[in-house]
């Protein structure tokens, strides 16, 4: 797995410990991801699959985008969409993702890299490997994460927020046996770059087998834990998660996440995301690409996205 890595982890600042006194959170649910395809036809797993809205909030869906291996001419993306009323954040772990939309803006995501794109009040956009990537095939695995944005941030302009591979924050584990990249939020007062409209913390660690990494977390967020890769134990009881396995995590002031001291194979080391928020508490009117508060929005929704009201595909483009 590629994304940000060093070679010395005890060069980065350790994570420091919870508060005293504070409670370690408990496991509340643990979800197997169904595979599925998206787009073109790129294989995803579902990571939320079967998880109510409610303990998601302020998240709406999450797609593990492969890990795959493709051969030459098979690489594939997603036709032009439309999306309204929320943020589709993209993290690329391996491989280079290339991006184009209505206003004109686009750009690579590439080997660590994440697009932070707030759709608001609408926009047009088309997700695709590079045609060098295609020639060639290659290793592809990344997330895309959808998060909810508040009734009144529904309506902002569309923006982007290109977070190179090198501005995650980098911090480690006690043991030196975790290493964890902080893309948006505040773990133990390091704060990652990703700009966010709802409080919300997004972080993947790499940890080795047998480390264990302990994060601090806000008591008003919520917390779930996605094994990308790999065996853990998480909880105060050491419930096991394998890849393609969310657990959701009860209350409490911080937790905590085991690598198996026997990694199933291919994977070597335990990836996770650990990611939360504050639940945005409001009703969630969700179809297709656009996530509103009300049926009478989403209808809306369709009709601008049919009238052209949120951006046409540029000449020249396909
Ligand atoms: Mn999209």
């Amino acid at each position: 797995m590629a994304a940000v890595t060093v070679d010395d982890i005890l060069s980065v600042p350790p994570i420091v410990r919870p508060a005293p006194g504070s409670q370690e959170r408990p496991v509340r649910s643990v979800t197997t991801a169904p595979a599925g395809f998206e787009g073109e036809g790129f294989p995803v797993y579902r990571a939320f699959a079967g998880v109510d809205q409610r303990l998601l909030d302020p998240f709406i869906h999450m797609d593990q985008m492969g890990s795959v291996e493709y051969a030459p001419g098979e690489p594939k993306g997603t036709p032009w969409h439309p999306h309204r009323g929320f943020e589709t954040v993209t993290y690329l772990i391996d491989g280079t993702f290339a991006h184009q939309d209505s206003t004109g803006g686009g750009g690579l995501i590439t080997n660590g890299a994440t697009q932070w794109m707030t759709a608001g009040s609408g926009i047009l956009h088309i997700e695709a490997p590079p045609e060098d990537l295609v020639a060639t095939g290659g290793l592809f695995h990344g997330v895309q994460l959808w998060v909810n944005l508040p009734s009144e941030s529904k309506w902002v302009p569309p923006r982007y927020q290109d977070l190179a591979a090198d501005q995650v924050v980098l911090l480690r584990s006690d043991d030196g046996g975790a290493l964890t990249r902080v893309i948006a939020g505040n773990v133990a007062g390091q704060v990652g770059p990703g700009s966010t409209c709802t409080p919300m913390t997004y972080v993947h660690a790499t940890i080795e087998p047998g480390g264990r990494l302990v994060l601090p977390w806000p008591a008003n967020y919520n917390a779930l834990i996605y094994a990308l890769a790999g065996a853990a134990e998480v909880g105060p009881t050491n419930t096991a998660i394998v890849a393609g396995q969310l657990a959701v995590m009860d209350a409490g002031g911080y937790v905590s996440i085991s690598a198996a001291k026997d990694q199933p194979g291919p994977a070597t080391k335990l990836d996770v995301l650990v990611l939360g928020g504050k639940p945005i508490g409001e009703p969630v009117a969700w179809q297709g690409p656009f996530v509103m508060n009300t049926q009478s929005e989403l209808r809306q929704a369709f009709e601008d996205f049919r009238a052209g009201r949120m951006g046409t595909v540029p000449v020249g483009r396909n």
